[in-house]
């Protein structure tokens, strides 16, 4: 289903006002920066954002946006689709003493001074900081794993050492 576009540039201090909802979608094609850091990404970011204010009076911008994004896996070097999905609670503020104030749960979000925001540059930043850091096919998909020649184990399966307790292990020091 076709969605609407996400306004580029909206004015975050009535949309808050208004207890604005935004449902709707930024194509892709438009977000370069993401683009720079992906194989392809063809479907656009389908973005759901609410503006408000927290019992605090803090101008608030939460929400979740999410896509899909081709990257390369780590481990076959193949490319590998992913979807990527970020959720976030953003605090709108017009300069660093206000993001000062603000509390941790909100990551600030600078204004412009007349109170306008680019959405599309703060929606861009969320996908780009949702994307997994060693982008891999899960198990099954990945060419590495069919050429992999099997482990040279002799031993039986018990004397194995399973890599979840070697981490539990590392975790525990
Ligand atoms: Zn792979």
């Amino acid at each position: 289903m076709a969605e609407a576009q996400l306004p580029k540039r909206v004015d975050a201090v009535k949309l808050v006002d208004n207890n604005q909802q935004l449902n709707a979608d930024i194509d892709s094609k438009n977000l370069t920066r993401l683009l720079d850091a992906v194989v392809h990404c063809n479907e656009p970011v389908h973005c759901e954002i609410q503006f408000e204010r927290d019992q605090d009076k803090n101008r608030m911008l939460t929400g979740s946006c999410n896509t899909n994004v081709v990257m390369i896996c780590q481990r076959c070097l193949g490319e590998v689709s992913l979807p990527v999905t970020s959720r976030f609670q953003l605090g709108l503020v017009f300069d660093d003493d206000q993001a000062r104030q603000l509390p941790k749960r909100l990551e600030p979000v600078e204004l412009d001074e007349n109170g306008q925001l680019d959405l599309w540059v703060v929606m861009e930043d969320e996908v780009l900081l949702a994307l997994p850091a060693f982008p891999m096919h899960t198990h099954g998909e990945c060419q590495l794993e069919q050429t992999e020649p099997e482990p040279d184990y002799t031993d039986s399966d018990e004397k194995r050492p399973n890599p979840f307790d070697v981490l539990a292990k590392l975790k525990q020091k």
